[in-house]
């Protein structure tokens, strides 16, 4: 297994990965409703089996990233959690005795550890770790944290007139009770989390998701989130999601910070590609590759 694999440095940052649920498989034209079969199959040789099966499911994983930058624990994304009642997600529902919590403790780390929850985007997958049921209520999973959330990303999902719905309940159990518990700063593009990390609006999967771009002496690395969920993007940039919220925007970010990538070498970090948690990205023709 590579370094990528379950750690990677910028710099002298060192960012590992924790794992909530793997593989998360989705049927190849349900994640990608517009993909071309014939341009699928010029990749499958590499793609399988880590990252597509044979039967035409895209593997993907759960995971939160965990650092320490000067001084302070920082957490981006917060998976699908425990305890969460999903009725229409079978796998996510009802979730417990996961190891979650036990692998951020081999990293050394308790809940109380954690100062920053940094959330990408809303979704349920992003946002589940959040909370904890306590006493038959929800209550932030880490109590000294301040929890980044997008201001755009929060107004939006506040808008919708079935937002207790949205993602199967995850907004009213795992955001709401962090709004209500005063335990979020609303942020927006341009944010400094810290020294020389910035958040930037990667709109397209979501109208309000973040990325976080951390920049520590030569090294870098943009934490992107949801702006691409599978390798197979990398190679079909122009592939969207049935979830993104606005496929076109989708297109003209991913090309936009996989060029960003390409063009001076930092690390690509998504949520969900299997296997190692950070790439190098190059340009192939009108197009990218991993490597
Ligand atoms: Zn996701």
């Amino acid at each position: 297994m590579s370094e990528t694999a379950t750690s990677f440095m910028i710099g002298d940052i060192r960012v590992r990965a924790v794992v909530d649920f793997d593989p998360y498989e989705m049927d190849l034209n349900f994640i990608f409703p517009d993909v071309v079969m014939g341009e699928v199959e010029k990749h499958r040789s590499w793609l399988e089996p880590t990252y597509l099966t044979s039967g035409n499911k895209i593997r993907l994983v759960v995971r939160t990233m965990v650092m320490e930058v000067d001084g302070r624990n920082i957490l981006v994304d917060a998976c699908v959690g425990e305890h969460k009642e999903r009725p229409t997600r079978p796998f996510m529902n009802q979730r417990k005795d996961t190891d979650f919590i036990a692998q951020l403790a081999k990293l050394g780390l308790k809940p109380e550890d954690i100062d920053v929850v940094f959330c990408t985007h809303l979704h349920v997958d992003h946002v589940g770790w959040n909370t904890k049921l306590a006493n038959g209520k929800w209550v932030p999973t880490f109590p000294k944290a301040r929890y980044l959330f997008g201001r755009k990303e929060l107004d939006f999902w506040m808008g919708q007139p079935n937002r207790h719905e949205v993602g199967g309940g995850s907004f009213v159990d795992s955001v709401i009770p962090i709004v209500e518990a005063k335990a979020c700063d609303l942020v927006d593009d341009g944010y400094e989390v810290g020294k020389g990390m910035l958040l930037h609006l990667l709109p397209g999967h979501t109208p309000g998701q973040l990325g976080l771009d951390v920049v520590r002496g030569k090294d870098r690395a943009y934490f992107v989130g949801d702006a691409i969920h599978s390798p197979l993007q990398v190679v079909l940039p122009d592939l969207s999601t049935g979830f993104d919220t606005d496929k076109q925007q989708a297109r003209e970010t991913r090309r936009k910070f996989l060029e960003a990538c390409a063009g001076d070498g930092r690390w690509l970090v998504p949520c969900h590609f299997r296997g190692p948690i950070a790439h190098k990205i190059k340009r192939a023709g009108g197009s990218f590759m991993i490597g």
